[in-house]
C-alpha cells in the first residue's frame, strides 16, 4: 500500500512542523512555485490561506509543499485557481489515497472482531436452515396455492383471517340507520367480518430472508473472515470501496436479520400454525407439523 496520509486534526498540528508557514507567496509574486499536496486539514475555526496573495480565512483545505520544500496549509479553490491543474491532481491522488485509508480502516476493524461477528454468523445460519425446514415442510403440507395465498396476505399486510357472516337483526337496522342502504332494496342482507383468528410472524413469511441472511450476511462475511489484512490492503479500489460500504451496513442488516429471524419464530409456533384450518388447510395435513412444533416448545426451557 501507498504511504499513509499525515492525520491533521488541529492547527497545533500544522504549526509542530519544522517547515511550515503560515503565510508564503508564490509565483508571480516571487520564484516559489507549488510542489505537492501532503495532506487535507478540516478545523473548528477558520484559518487564514497560507497563500500571501489570498489570506481569505478556510475552514478546510490543504497542506501543500512548495518547490523549496516549505510547507503552508491553502483553500481548496485557492490552490485551483493559483497553481491549476498540477494542484487539482495531486488534490485527487490525496483525497483517493484519504478515502482509500478510510475504507482500509474500516474493513480491518471488522476483521479484528471476526471472532464475534462470526459467532452471530453461525447463530444465524442455524437459524436460517431451522426456519427453511420448517417453511418447506409447510409448504408440503398445505400445497402450493394455500402457501401462495399466505404469502399474498403477508405481502399486502393482512395477518387477520375473517369470515363473512349476516349481521344480527339488531346490528342491521342500526347499520340501516346509518348507511345509504335500505332492508328492502334488493342488494340482500348485510354482513360483517368476524374475525376467526390472528396470524403472528407473518414479516417472516414477506422477507427475502434467504437474501437476508446468506447473501447479506453469512456469505460476504465467511468470505472476509478468510482475508488477512494484506489482502485488504492490495484490494481494487472498485472492490475496496464496496466492502467497506458493506461493512459499514452489516449493523443494520445484523439487526433486520435478527427481527426476521425472531418473526419465523413467532410464525412456526404449534397454535399459530393450527390457525391456517381457516385459510381452509387440512386439519390432518396440518397434525404431525403440529405435533412436532408442540413437542419442541415443551422441550424450550423458555
Ligand atoms: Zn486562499
Amino acid at each position: 500500500m501507498g504511504k499513509l496520509i499525515d492525520v491533521i486534526e488541529t492547527y497545533e498540528d500544522l504549526l509542530k512542523r519544522p517547515n511550515f508557514h503560515a503565510s508564503l507567496s508564490f509565483h508571480p509574486r516571487g520564484d516559489r512555485r507549488f510542489g505537492t499536496v501532503v495532506a487535507p486539514y478540516r478545523f473548528l475555526d477558520k484559518i487564514p490561506c497560507g497563500i500571501e496573495a489570498c489570506h481569505t480565512p478556510h475552514l478546510s483545505g490543504y497542506l501543500i509543499t512548495t518547490g523549496d520544500d516549505l510547507e503552508t496549509a491553502i483553500g481548496g479553490h485557492c490552490g485551483k485557481k493559483y497553481f491549476g491543474v498540477s494542484f487539482t491532481r495531486e488534490r485527487k491522488r490525496i483525497d483517493d489515497a484519504v478515502a482509500r485509508q478510510r475504507r482500509i480502516a474500516t474493513v480491518t476493524a471488522m476483521l479484528d472482531n471476526m471472532a464475534v461477528y462470526l459467532k452471530a454468523v453461525e447463530s444465524l445460519e442455524r437459524d436460517y436452515k431451522e426456519l427453511r425446514e420448517k417453511k418447506e415442510r409447510l409448504m408440503g403440507a398445505i400445497g402450493p396455492s394455500l402457501f401462495l395465498e399466505l404469502k399474498n396476505r403477508a405481502d399486502r399486510g393482512q395477518t387477520d383471517i375473517t369470515e363473512e357472516v349476516p349481521m344480527t337483526q339488531v346490528e342491521a337496522t342500526s347499520y340501516f340507520a346509518t348507511s345509504n342502504r335500505k332492508a328492502n332494496d334488493g342488494k340482500g342482507w348485510p354482513t360483517k367480518s368476524l374475525l376467526l383468528a390472528r396470524l403472528e410472524g407473518m414479516d417472516f413469511i414477506r422477507s427475502r430472508f434467504k437474501d437476508m441472511l446468506v447473501v447479506n450476511l453469512i456469505t460476504p462475511m465467511r468470505d472476509l473472515s478468510k482475508l488477512t489484512v494484506l489482502d485488504i490492503d492490495n484490494m481494487k479500489p472498485r472492490a475496496l470501496a464496496s466492502t467497506a460500504k458493506w461493512v459499514g451496513e452489516v449493523p443494520v442488516g445484523l439487526q433486520k436479520a435478527q427481527g426476521v429471524v425472531e418473526a419465523g419464530h413467532r410464525f412456526f409456533q404449534s397454535e399459530n400454525i393450527a390457525k391456517l384450518v381457516h385459510l381452509g388447510a387440512s386439519q390432518s395435513a396440518l397434525a404431525a407439523m403440529i405435533g412436532d412444533l408442540r413437542a419442541e416448545e415443551s422441550q424450550s426451557i423458555r
